[in-house]
């Protein structure tokens, strides 16, 4: 029997630990969790007396955890080929940079039969 090594990351708990399944039947991010934990919501009453709920925080990378999660599920925050995470409206965004998009077309021109 081949023996397989996977470099998913690994987090532990106490074998007492109370899984949390909550995210639909899936373990959450602990270090998502800990980077959005100081998040929570607001009531903010505007000029025409009206209220309206708001993202509040004290944290700025919280805040900017939760935008990027927020694009995430919109859609508008992709993955690069090399890794890097980016923001971008357009529907034909691969790349995060010139360069990045140079390199993998040059290695895709280099290796057709490669995916
Ligand atoms: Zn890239």
């Amino acid at each position: 029997m081949a023996l397989s090594v996977y470099s998913w990351k690994r987090y532990w708990g106490s074998r007492t630990a109370r899984l949390d399944l909550s995210d639909s039947g899936y373990l959450s991010d602990p270090e998502t969790d800990a980077l959005v934990a100081p998040m929570g919501l607001g009531v903010q009453v505007n000029r025409n007396s009206r209220p309206s709920v708001h993202w509040v925080s004290t944290s700025l990378l919280s805040s900017l955890t939760t935008m990027l999660l927020e694009d995430l599920a919109k859609g508008t925050a992709l993955r690069c080929p090399c890794g890097q995470l980016f923001v971008s409206n357009a529907y034909q965004a691969r790349y995060h940079s010139k360069q990045c998009r140079w390199r993998f077309e040059k290695h895709k021109q280099r290796h057709p039969d490669e995916d």
